[in-house]
């Protein structure tokens, strides 16, 4: 059995893919509930309004909505910036546009240097082999 520190409690727990332990875990369920059903009740609240009526720390509440596991589909609830362009967005990190160019770019970027770099690999490695082959043969002459 994998035994760990909690990363929030330091309670020893057995490890089971989650960095916290199972109460911890229960609590962050909680804790996203109270803020889900607040933001249901108070669409237009603010991340410190929810964090002064829930209990639940700012900074959860911002990583809950970064993970983009709070949906909030009141046009009010422009909590977040996109980290590309500053644009106002709902949850996670870019705003729609930013993800599709960041799309193009990336693959974009990806596809070329890819290939250049397996006929980087391939080439001084024949070379390599070549010359290893000669030393052997030299020394056994
Ligand atoms: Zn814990
Ligand atoms: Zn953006």
């Amino acid at each position: 059995m994998d035994l760990r520190n909690c990363s929030k409690c330091g309670r020893v727990f057995a490890y089971v893919g989650n960095e916290i332990c199972s109460r911890c875990a229960t609590s962050d369920i909680d804790d996203f509930k109270k803020v889900k059903e607040y933001l249901y009740d108070n669409p237009g609240a603010t991340i410190v309004e929810v964090s002064e009526e829930t209990g639940v720390d700012e900074k959860k509440i911002l990583r809950y909505l970064r993970e983009s596991r709070i949906e909030i589909r009141e046009a009010d609830n422009l909590l977040l910036d996109c980290e590309r362009c500053g644009k106002p967005i709902q949850s996670g990190r870019f705003c729609d546009r930013c993800v599709t160019e960041m799309h193009k770019e990336f693959t974009a970027a990806v596809a070329p240097s890819k290939s250049k770099e397996e006929l980087k690999v391939k080439d001084p490695g024949k070379r390599d082999t070549k010359m290893y082959i000669a030393d052997i043969r030299k020394k056994y002459k």
